[in-house]
């Protein structure tokens, strides 16, 4: 029986391993479908401090195992497909098997929703991209067309940030109304380097031939018209998704999907303890995600340490 078991291998997750490794705690990780999670499908993160040049997301992410890994973190690339948080200790199924814990730290992280056209997924880190914090302020960016697809906060939030580099940022919305609160649709709207595109839908991302974007194919959804919009960097906006579908009816959590900790990092059953975009709908941020692996990875030797006394 393991004391730790980490599900997940994004920033929180491993930042969680190095914590409870540290503590003598011998953490497993379960690394899941996506190991290194969303951060290894970013190119250069300029914004985790620390790394004044930036630093691939991908290698940031293997530097993270490594040094959880030189305190005794052990780590698999399990993804796990049950949990039973009913007794103690706890039981997980990964591929089949399965494995108990004394304390568990979900760190599942979240997914981009996808647009799902033709050109979206080849040409995902060439131009399509799901983050303008990560990305936006990439050289191929400068000074050249943006598109943004969505009408949330989101949406208007990556907009408006991209109006630093973008020679222009078309917002491009499915209605004719934003969906983000009044203040960010009205701060959007008024903003003269975001012109937006009305009831259109993006039907493809161009050009894979060309192996990077340079526009998309639009359609409008009220007169069937079809056209073109020259663009080097696509940034999809419609919203997160948590992966926590296995924990649904097993730990609170609201109505997205977010779990919701209850004290401190701790979920609605004690022992169990969340960290990351899988319980934030707010930050999602590499850093922030890192600072609550690390709060959860205390929680956790709290816990333990009291239930020992
Ligand atoms: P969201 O509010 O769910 O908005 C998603 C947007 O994407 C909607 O405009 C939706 O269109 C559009 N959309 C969804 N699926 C689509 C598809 N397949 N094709 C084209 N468009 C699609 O998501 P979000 O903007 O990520 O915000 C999530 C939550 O975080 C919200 O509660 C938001 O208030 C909060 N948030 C707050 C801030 C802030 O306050 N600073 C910043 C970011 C997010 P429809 O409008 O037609 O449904």
């Amino acid at each position: 029986m393991k004391k730790v078991v980490i599900i997940g291998s994004g920033c929180a997750g491993w930042t969680a391993a190095l914590y409870t490794a540290r503590a003598n705690l011998a953490p497993l990780v379960l690394m899941g479908a996506q190991p290194g999670g969303l951060l290894t499908t970013t190119s250069i993160v300029e914004n985790f401090p620390g790394f004044p040049e930036g630093v691939d997301g991908y290698e940031l992410m293997t530097r993270m195992q490594k040094q959880a890994e030189r305190f005794g973190a052990k780590s698999t690339f399990g993804t796990v497909e049950k949990v039973d948080f009913s007794k103690s200790p706890f039981e997980l199924t990964v591929d089949g098997e399965k494995n108990q814990a004394e304390t568990v730290i979900i760190a599942t992280g979240a997914s981009h929703r996808h647009l799902d056209v033709p050109g979206e997924d080849l040409l995902e880190t060439k131009g399509v991209t799901y983050c303008a914090t990560c990305d936006g302020a990439l050289p191929v960016f400068r000074n050249q067309p943006l598109v943004v697809v969505g009408g949330g906060d989101s949406a208007c939030e990556e907009a408006t940030y991209l109006t630093r580099f973008a020679s222009v940022v078309h917002l491009v919305h499915r209605r004719d109304s934003l969906r983000a609160s009044k203040i960010m649709a009205d701060r959007t709207l008024a903003n003269p380097k975001i012109k937006p595109v009305w009831d259109s839908a993006v039907t493809e991302v161009l050009d894979v031939k060309q192996d990077k974007v340079t526009g998309v194919k639009l359609k409008n959804l009220k007169t069937g018209a079809e056209s073109i919009l020259d663009c080097a960097g696509v940034f999809i906006a419609i919203g997160h998704g948590p992966n926590t579908d296995i924990f649904k009816g097993h730990v609170e959590m609201d109505a997205h999907g977010f779990i919701i900790p209850k004290k401190g990092t701790m979920t609605s059953v004690p022992g169990v303890f969340v960290a990351g975009d899988c319980a934030d709908q707010v930050y999602r941020q590499a850093i922030t995600a890192a600072g609550a692996g690390c709060a959860a990875a205390i929680d956790a030797e709290r816990f333990l340490a009291a239930r020992n006394e």
